[in-house]
């Protein structure tokens, strides 16, 4: 009987957003399955587009008019039933197309132009699909016959796969030899090629696989190519990995002695492995061992046979982090981060695929991990906005964690010391289930005092901006005893600016409705939305006024200030800017943990995760800024940020101390974040948000919708507000539209509405109706965007 099979095409657009039905020809059966990446013609040109097999059906007669499926493009399928199943789960909160979620799953090699190879991995196998000397074939050389032997061959080891990106300028690769020594003719070397004779007396003696640049140290290319030539040397090309080096000199370390707390919780989580459960929330002050407790999880987790995820925020996930997994664990880690090449990326995707690795620790696409029989999901700092998808498709990490828990029946536990408002409420309702810890774990750590220093008192005094005499007196006094201080420069929003004092003109991006980033080191103006880049102004484009200057508390201010007030001391500054580079932050962080330099002044990002014990000063330059955000969690991330960033002081014997300085002394999440006090600020905030009607009371559903032309935006806007009144309830609030904090982004205009809500059982379908709307034709450059529970609403 006809193989039918259901593909869901790479084209993501709603008018495709639906399984095709393709003929499988007979020769593909045995390669094709659910999960299966495909090429399939498509549309009245027929052109080869990829796909994704969905699933099957038999039909008694044959379809005459089913196009074929032309190739089955992988040897086994990339996805498997729970991430498919997932797929559609995700799609009523998600508003995305189920390509874009399947694609999230997959390492972005596998949707790249690469070429797959065959390589077989014994040299000595001869194998008919080989022309002889051959030992690398492309797949797509090979017919779909000698596929399915090559699948064979795979299945026994004795050949493998792999991705060679058609691009290899971008992929840094290694080339590795192979020694043959059966090839090896000694009468074939003259007695006066001593080079010749020299390599083949080494190989003789060394006959292990090694980097082909190690020989070139001694011999020549040319003495090189000739054993090459002569078979006796089999030469691949593979991409260098990073990610093994993260295993390189990590060092096995014991399971230390949990506490009470720590043991409470690790049995009533491991209890749960392999049971229907509710998700754990561990609320732990900074230090107080949560770390410590995932690793005992996990470690039963593997005494189970079964398999754990730990996500960790992107910017914490340093080789100091990963270590710590990887000290206990070994090489049944995987790590997947954004730092990785594409290569990379792929190479721990398969080695989770293959089952080799069971402990899978990363960032935020970590959580779709193709794991199999999951017992314990850990999500680390979970009240962070980075493991909201800020682009499609629109996940929520957390929410696919429950998913994948649902189903594995593990464990799910949401850590922090600072859970998100919505997660303590759950809590307190009993959707999750609360385990805290209370004490610092390092009993001879002890939780650092605050001070907060009122700017207002200090008007006229200071030598610098962004320096009180308190906060400068402490530095000295640190610098004096040889400890060393975190500086946090609280910098969201955009403060390295050009303006001119004499008519207030800011130089602004051509594109974009916001002002140019000012960058020291390339000395250029920069656009963080577009990219745009023009040299720095001399005179005010507006008046020609010569006072056109530099404004702003950036870093590098900040820096500069700190070189006036203590000329002997080393600064690390860290930033966007000085960390672009691949590895850079973790080189800054070394060298502080080193001790190579006494200040380390940074953005938010040294907030988390550092654990420095020389550290015994935190200063806070401005706690306001993010306190007058226009977004309802403002106070909530104002009062993480401080916590997580006292928390860096006194991490070991010496006390630490903090200084908040700040323009609102008196607000709340000041002086709860100095009495390092969540409950009480989570209490205090839950009154808020219940008097504005804001999460968790009520859920929240954002459009973003954008055009070229202004007028089309607010007309569209005001449509798009009349369909939902029409088709919801009136017990939905409007807020707006209103242009978007930064209003306008590569030529496009954004408006947002924000809608409130309690319960509205018919919103799918009046979102749908909406998107509906912004396929006709006539609407074409009309953008919208729906985020559920919006992490970010300006
Ligand atoms: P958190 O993740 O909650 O910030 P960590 O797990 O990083 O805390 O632990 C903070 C410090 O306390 C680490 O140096 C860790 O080795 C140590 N620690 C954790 N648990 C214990 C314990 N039970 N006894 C002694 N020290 C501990
Ligand atoms: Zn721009
Ligand atoms: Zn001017």
């Amino acid at each position: 009987m006809p193989k039918i099979a259901q593909i869901i095409i790479d084209l993501p657009l709603k008018q495709t957003d639906q399984p095709y039905s393709y003929l499988v020809p007979d020769e593909l059966v045995a390669l094709i399955a659910v999960g299966s990446r495909v090429h399939v013609p498509f549309g009245a040109t027929n052109r080869p587009l990829q796909g994704f097999v969905v699933g099957f059906e038999e039909i008694a007669d044959q379809d005459m008019t089913l196009k074929p499926v032309l190739a089955v493009l992988d040897l086994e399928p990339v996805l498997n039933q729970e991430q498919l199943d997932l797929a559609d789960a995700l799609r009523r909160t998600v508003f995305s197309y189920k390509i874009s979620l399947l694609k999230a799953m997959l390492p972005s090699l596998l949707n790249s132009a690469y070429n797959k190879v065959v390589k077989l991995t014994s040299i000595d196998l001869v194998s008919d699909l080989f022309p002889t000397g051959k030992k690398e074939m492309r797949l797509a050389e090979l017919t779909a016959d000698q596929q399915v032997q090559v699948k064979d061959l795979v299945k026994t080891g004795q050949a493998e796969v792999v991705y060679l990106a058609t691009d290899k300028k971008q992929i840094k690769t290694v080339r590795y030899y192979q020694v043959n020594l059966d090839q090896l003719d000694r009468s074939a070397i003259s007695s006066r090629a001593t080079k010749r004779l020299e390599l083949a007396e080494f190989l003789t003696k060394h006959p292990d696989d090694g980097k082909v640049s190690d020989l070139n140290k001694t011999f020549s290319p040319a003495v090189v190519n000739w054993f090459i030539e002569q078979g006796v040397l089999l030469v691949t090309e593979r991409e260098e990995s990073r990610s093994r080096a993260y295993f390189e000199g990590v060092k096995q370390t014991e399971f230390i002695q949990l506490n009470s707390q720590q043991q409470e919780a690790v049995t009533a989580v491991t209890a749960a492995i392999g049971q229907e459960s509710s998700p754990f929330l561990l609320e732990g002050v900074t230090g107080s061992g949560k770390t410590e407790v995932y690793l005992h999880i996990i470690d039963q987790t593997l005494k189970m046979g079964k398999t754990a995820i730990v996500l960790v925020p992107e910017i914490v996930l340093t080789p100091q982090m990963t270590s710590r997994f990887i000290s206990r664990f070994g090489r049944q880690v995987a790590i997947m981060h954004s730092g990785l090449s594409d290569g990379e990326k792929y190479d721990e995707w398969l080695k989770i695929r293959r089952g080799q690795a069971k402990v899978v620790v990363g960032a935020r696409s970590a959580i779709f991990a193709p794991l199999e029989n999951i017992g314990a999901i850990i999500i680390d700092e979970e009240h962070e906005a980075t493991y909201k998808q800020e682009s499609n498709p629109r996940y929520h990490a957390r929410d696919v964690a429950v998913l994948r828990a649902k189903y594995h029946k593990a464990a799910l536990v949401l850590g922090s010391a600072t859970p998100a408002i919505e997660s303590r409420a759950r809590a307190s309702k009993g959707v999750y289930q609360l385990l805290t810890l209370t004490e610092r774990a390092n009993h001879l750590a002890v939780i650092p005092t605050v001070e907060v220093v009122d700017f207002r008192d200090y008007i006229g005094q200071q030598e610098m901006g962004n320096f009180t005499p308190p906060l400068v007196e402490k530095i000295r006094d640190r610098l004096n005893k040889g400890e060393q201080v975190v500086l946090l420069l609280n910098r969201r929003g955009y403060s390295s600016f050009v303006m001119c004092r004499d008519c207030s003109y800011v130089d602004n991006c051509v594109n974009c409705d916001i002002s140019l980033t000012l960058h020291m080191t390339t000395r250029t103006m920069n656009c963080h939305y577009c990219g745009f880049t023009k040299g720095i102004p001399r005179t005010c484009p507006n008046c020609q006024s010569a006072s056109i200057s530099y404004y702003g508390t950036g870093t590098q201010k900040a820096a500069d200030e700190l070189e006036q007030l203590f000329p002997e001391t080393k600064v690390l500054r860290m930033d966007v800017d000085t960390t672009k580079k691949k590895g850079s932050h973790q080189k800054l962080l070394e060298a502080f943990g080193n001790g190579k330099a006494d200040i380390l002044l940074g953005t938010q990002m040294i907030a988390k995760g550092l654990d420095f014990p020389n550290v015994t000063l935190v200063g806070v330059l401005n706690a306001d800024t993010s306190l007058n955000l226009p977004d309802f969690r403002a106070s909530e991330r104002t009062f993480q940020l401080l916590t997580q960033v006292a928390g860096r002081a006194g991490r070991a014997d010496k006390a630490g101390e903090v200084i908040i300085q700040t323009y609102n002394p008196d607000h709340y999440a000041i002086t709860f974040a100095k009495h390092h006090d969540y409950e009480g600020f989570y209490r205090y905030e839950m009154g808020i948000r219940r008097a504005l009607g804001y999460p968790p009371y009520f859920y929240t559903v954002a459009l973003t919708i954008s055009h070229k032309d202004e007028q089309a935006v607010i007309k569209a806007s005001y449509a798009f507000l009349d369909l939902l009144k029409t088709h919801l309830s009136d017990q939905v609030r409007y807020l707006g539209p209103v242009p978007k904090a930064v209003s306008r982004t590569h030529n496009l205009y954004h408006y947002q509405l924000l809608l409130t809500f309690k319960q509205e059982p018919k919103l799918q379908d009046a979102l749908n109706q909406l998107l509906d709307l912004t396929q006709d034709k006539t609407n074409k450059d009309l953008r919208v965007s729906i985020d559920y529970e919006p992490q970010n609403i300006m």
